[in-house]
C-alpha cells in the first residue's frame, strides 16, 4: 500500500517508534529510522527491517533536542529518497516529579524532544509535502495529552501542545491532500514506562509484576497494555486512502483510560 512512499519515524531506535517503523516498512514504505542508541545494535535494527520487508531502511541519528539536526534529518531524508511524504513525530522522554521539585532542566529537555521537536519537524516536512500534493504526519501524543495525572507536569503540558499543534497543522492544510494527526496511547510496556514500574516497585516494595499490575489497575481499565504492534497498525491506517478525512483527530488507543 505504502510502496513508493518516504517515511520519518523520530525516536525509533526502540518502544513504540520501532513498532511504527516495523508497520511502515511492513506496508512498503521506505523508513529513515532516528533515535539515540549503541550505533551496531542500531545497525541490526536497521539491516533486520530492510531484510524482512524488502524495503530500503536508513538511519539518521539527529538528536530531537536540536533544531539544526532535526531540519537536516529532513533534508538528509529527502536527498536519499526524493521526499518525505509520512512524518511520525515520535520521539519522547519523560521525569516524573512534583511540581515544586521539578528540575528546570528536565521541563526544558521534555519540552524541547516530546513538543518542539514537531513543529521543527513539521515546518522542515509540509513543504515537500505539498510539493506532491500528499502527506501524513502524525504525532505520538498520549493519554496524558487528554487527561493529566499527579507529578509530570512538563510531559502533560507537552502532550497536551502536541495535541493542538495537530489540530493547526490539520487546519492549515484542510484543503490538501495533507492529514495530520495525533495518536493517544495509554500503557504501553516500553523502556520509558519500565523505568516507572521500577520506580514504583522500589519505592512501595512491590515485586516487578505486582508493580506492572498496579500501574496498570490505577489508569488502565483494561488491565493489559497496548503494543507498539497495534499503535503501529493505527499508524498504517493514517496512512491509507480511508483515512483521508481523519483530520486533526487525536485517536486514543489506552484500553479506556480516557473514556472514564
Ligand atoms: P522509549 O523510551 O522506549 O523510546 C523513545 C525513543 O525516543 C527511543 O528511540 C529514543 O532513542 C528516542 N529519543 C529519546 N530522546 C531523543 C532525542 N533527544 N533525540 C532523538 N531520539 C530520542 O519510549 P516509548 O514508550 O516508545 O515512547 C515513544 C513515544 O510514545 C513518546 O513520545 C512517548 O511519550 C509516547 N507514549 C508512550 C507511552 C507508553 O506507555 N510507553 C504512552 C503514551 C505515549
Amino acid at each position: 500500500m505504502l510502496e513508493g512512499k518516504t517515511a520519518i519515524v523520530t525516536g525509533s531506535t526502540g518502544g513504540i517508534g520501532l513498532g511504527i517503523a516495523k508497520a511502515l516498512a511492513g506496508a512498503g514504505a521506505r523508513v529513515m529510522l532516528n533515535g539515540l542508541g549503541d550505533p551496531a545494535e542500531i545497525e541490526a535494527l536497521r539491516s533486520g527491517i530492510a531484510q524482512s520487508t524488502g524495503v530500503e531502511v536508513g538511519f539518521q541519528g539527529a538528536d530531537m533536542q536540536r533544531s539544526g539536526e532535526i531540519a537536516e534529518l529532513v533534508s538528509a531524508t529527502a536527498r536519499v529518497w526524493g521526499s518525505v511524504d509520512i512524518l511520525v513525530n515520535n520521539a519522547g522522554i519523560q521525569h516524573v516529579a512534583p511540581i515544586e521539585d521539578f528540575p528546570e532542566e528536565r521541563w526544558d529537555a521534555i519540552m524541547s524532544v516530546n513538543l518542539s521537536s514537531a513543529f521543527h519537524s513539521i515546518r522542515h516536512a509540509l513543504p515537500l509535502m505539498r510539493r506532491n500534493n500528499w502527506g501524513r504526519i502524525i504525532n505520538i501524543a498520549s493519554a496524558h495529552g487528554l487527561v493529566a495525572s499527579t507529578h509530570k507536569a512538563a510531559y502533560v503540558a507537552a502532550k497536551h501542545g502536541i495535541v493542538g499543534l495537530t489540530k493547526v497543522v490539520a487546519l492549515e492544510t484542510a484543503q490538501t491532500r495533507i492529514t495530520c494527526n495525533a495518536i493517544c496511547p495509554g500503557w504501553v510496556l516500553t523502556p520509558l514506562v519500565q523505568k516507572q514500574i521500577d520506580v514504583m516497585a522500589a519505592r512501595e516494595g512491590l515485586s516487578a509484576q505486582s508493580a506492572r499490575q498496579q500501574l496498570l489497575l490505577e489508569k488502565q481499565p483494561s488491565g493489559e497494555f497496548a503494543t507498539p504492534e497495534e499503535i503501529g497498525a493505527l499508524a498504517v491506517f493514517l496512512c491509507s486512502p480511508a483515512a483521508n478525512q481523519i483530520r486533526g483527530a487525536s485517536l486514543s488507543i489506552d484500553g479506556g483510560w480516557t473514556a472514564q
